[in-house]
């Protein structure tokens, strides 16, 4: 059979206008929910982030959720409040954003990479425990493209080392391991709310946590260290009225209330678009199922995944093309792809550091052969028809 000429060879690409790998879903709800905050009192610091909060709480099954400005001053605070410093050492994937790593840094802790399971992905437990020294005081686990991690292995290691179990569960809001949510597993669970994450609050992120000494000290790192109740005061005795004590050094991390609107709005939506992502993600689990060129990442039946990204692996033994090809045919298709992720210590700041390429096989092997396709709610079935079409044209011009 002819083989159909690719678009990066000057052939027909599979679609006249350009797919995404992720994208926000926002409607009028949410544009009136943004509007009638706009137009009120509170700007910031108003009952719309309280409100969030709780709708947090009620989501994740945590006690206590603290929403911050992004996912990554969620992740520096967790860090603060588990009280890590200077000779900490804390152990995470380097199959994740740089983030999951450089919250440690910020406090002055050293990240330590443990390697991935080479199936699923996500952060091997006999990797984590490979890793722990009399340094190690906590674990950075990461729900990667939103299945949950093997919680109840690494909780049981972290319990017998007397390890804070911090999860990152940037990807993973909606998804659940043995029932649970995720949100209420680990010691802090840490969420991202960017356009591409599952619900967005445009930057938002959020802690939670079921212990209220943490809760605490989330709060203070998140808002400069201030305490406003009185009761709580240390000094400030006849002050006066105006009085607020700031006790420790923390940030400000503050989420808006027209973002906290916004992804309360959001939320209410959660279990809609985590239904269509199933779906997608079923349907390209069909199609690849008989394309031995492809690898897709095993799913663990613990984790009733709410999946953020798509990633097809490419066995490149198979296939005459390199990765970069690959993607780059992809986009001639016009499937815009992108890879998640670069180990992060592959970067020239880790690499300065003294990192050395080698550290983690298992991750260093699967970035050599991955990429994201178009993985969000709004997608239309034509448009997950023509991922697959562009993925099996390019897979069938460079087969071997
Ligand atoms: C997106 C992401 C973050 C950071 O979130 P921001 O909101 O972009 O700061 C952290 N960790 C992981 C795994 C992420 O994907």
């Amino acid at each position: 059979m002819e083989k159909e000429k690719l678009a990066i060879h000057g052939g027909k690409p599979v679609r006249d206008s350009k797919i995404f790998y992720g994208r926000q879903w926002i409607d009028d709800d949410d544009v009136s929910a943004v509007a009638e905050v706009l137009k009120s009192d509170y700007l910031t610091c108003g009952p719309t982030v309280t409100a969030l909060e709780k709708h947090l709480c009620e989501v994740t099954g945590a006690k206590y959720a603290v929403s911050v400005s992004n996912g990554t001053a969620a992740l520096h605070c967790a860090c603060i409040a588990a009280g890590l410093g200077e000779g900490d050492e804390v152990i995470t994937t380097s199959l994740t954003f740089a983030a999951s790593a450089n919250c440690a840094v910020y406090v002055g802790a050293t990240p330590v990479f443990a390697d991935v399971d080479p199936e699923t992905y996500n952060i091997d437990p006999d990797s984590i425990e490979a890793h722990i020294t009399d340094k190690t005081k906590a674990v950075v686990a990461v729900d990667f493209t939103g299945q949950a991690v093997e919680h109840d292995r690494i909780r049981a290691i972290c319990e017998k080392h007397n390890l804070i179990y911090i999860v990152d569960a940037a990807h993973a809001i909606g998804t659940k391991y043995k029932g649970q949510p995720e949100g209420s597993i680990g010691d802090m669970t840490c969420f991202s709310f960017h356009p591409v994450k599952t619900i967005t609050s445009g930057e938002g992120g959020a802690i939670t946590t079921n212990d209220p000494e943490l809760y605490k000290k989330l709060h203070l790192a998140s808002q400069h260290g201030i305490v406003r109740d009185p009761s709580e005061f240390k000094f400030g005795e006849g002050e006066g009225p105006w009085y607020y004590e700031m006790q420790t050094l923390g940030f400000n991390y503050r989420m808006t209330d027209f973002q906290a609107a916004l992804l309360n709005s959001q939320l209410r939506k959660l279990q809609k678009f985590s239904d269509r992502r199933r779906e997608i993600v079923k349907r390209y689990n069909e199609a690849f199922a008989d394309v031995p060129e492809i690898i897709v990442q095993k799913e663990i039946p613990e984790s009733e995944t709410t999946r953020h990204l798509y990633i097809i692996q490419l066995d490149l033994d198979k296939l005459t093309c390199t990765r970069k090809e690959f993607f780059e045919a992809m986009s001639a298709e016009n499937v815009q792809c992108q890879v998640h992720y670069v180990p992060v210590y592959y970067f020239p700041f880790y690499e300065e550091k003294g990192y050395k390429r080698g550290l983690c096989p298992n991750a260093e092997k699967i970035y050599e052969g991955i990429m994201s396709i178009p993985l969000y709610p709004k997608l239309t079935d034509a448009e997950v028809e023509d991922t697959i079409k562009a993925v099996k044209k390019i897979v069938d011009w460079y087969r071997k």
